[in-house]
């Protein structure tokens, strides 16, 4: 991989990049399409990465299906699927991981210890080996952006990250690999993270800036549907990630809530009356 994109590169062409952990949905194909326009070569990854796994966290559960990803990827227009095994990524004697300091504690990373150390260690290393001059990561996953975008920065990183909205089923779920681990009735529970973050837009767009009753409001409606449990709610910055106290500026508001065993992320900005985008 590494020797390819060196060659791209010599050639005076350019290389987009989506890494994924694989199990493809609407939501990687879209990265994927998006990544597509913007470069000469369409580079994605599927690696399902053990450091960013906390000791009793999915990984050997992980869904996979590597033959249907390879198919899907080459109907979204990927020229190279870079499938490393983590025996070649991370050798016996691995021992150097990339970590930040204030962004990881907020949101999922308090939950999650080590989580973004692992994420910002095989980014790094993936970044390192297909040298990509683009690199799209989906919004769905806000905190993960954020940490990216701030230690590409920080390291200098010759990538331009880019953020892509996140695609949902009809009924408002953010698609998610683990989605596949919902049973029915969980299905229906799930879909209380796209109608509290609605509700919480509806509210501010009406001019609420109390984050306060928001969250009291989104944690009656999680706490009123069956096997649900609430890690956080949280109202905050899009770049610090902090909590806001006032809602004035547009805010992210996120979440992660358990439904049964799997645990749902979903966010969405909110607006106050006259800063919405153009
Ligand atoms: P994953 O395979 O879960 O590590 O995700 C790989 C990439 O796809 C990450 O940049 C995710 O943010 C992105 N992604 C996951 N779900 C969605 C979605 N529903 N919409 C858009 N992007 C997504």
């Amino acid at each position: 991989m590494q020797h390819r994109a060196e060659r791209i590169r010599k050639s005076g062409q350019t290389i987009a990049f989506v890494p994924t952990m694989g199990y493809l949905h609407k939501g990687h194909l879209s990265l994927m399409v998006h990544a597509s326009n913007l470069a000469d070569h369409l580079v994605a990854s599927i690696f399902v990465n053990p450091t960013q796994f906390g000791p009793n966290e999915d990984l050997s559960k992980y869904p996979r299906d590597p033959e249907r990803d390879a198919a899907l990827a080459a109907e979204a227009g990927v020229d190279i699927l870079f499938t490393p095994h983590e025996k070649d990524l991370y050798p016996a004697g691995f021992e150097t991981f990339v970590t930040q300091e204030a962004l990881p504690d907020h949101l999922c990373g308090l939950s999650r210890p080590g989580h973004f150390r692992g994420v910002l260690t095989i980014v790094t290393k993936l970044f390192h080996i297909v040298k990509p001059h683009f690199a799209v990561f989906g919004e769905k996953d806000f905190q993960q952006l954020a940490v990216i975008r701030k230690m590409t920065a920080d390291l200098n990183f010759d990538t331009e990250i880019i953020g892509a909205p996140t695609i949902r089923e009809s009924d408002g779920l953010a698609m998610s690999s683990r989605n596949k681990f919902l049973s029915e009735s969980h299905r229906k529970s799930a879909l209380v993270l796209y109608r509290c973050l609605t509700e919480a837009r509806r509210m501010v767009a009406e001019g609420e800036t109390d984050p306060q009753k928001i969250i009291k409001m989104s944690e009656a409606e999680i706490n009123a549907e069956a096997d649900t449990a609430i890690d956080y709610i949280a109202i905050c910055h899009p770049d610090t990630l902090d909590d806001v106290r006032v809602i004035g500026q547009p805010a992210v508001m996120a979440l992660a809530v358990k439904v049964g065993s799997t645990r749902l992320i979903d966010n969405r900005m909110l607006f106050p009356p006259g800063s919405e985008p153009g």
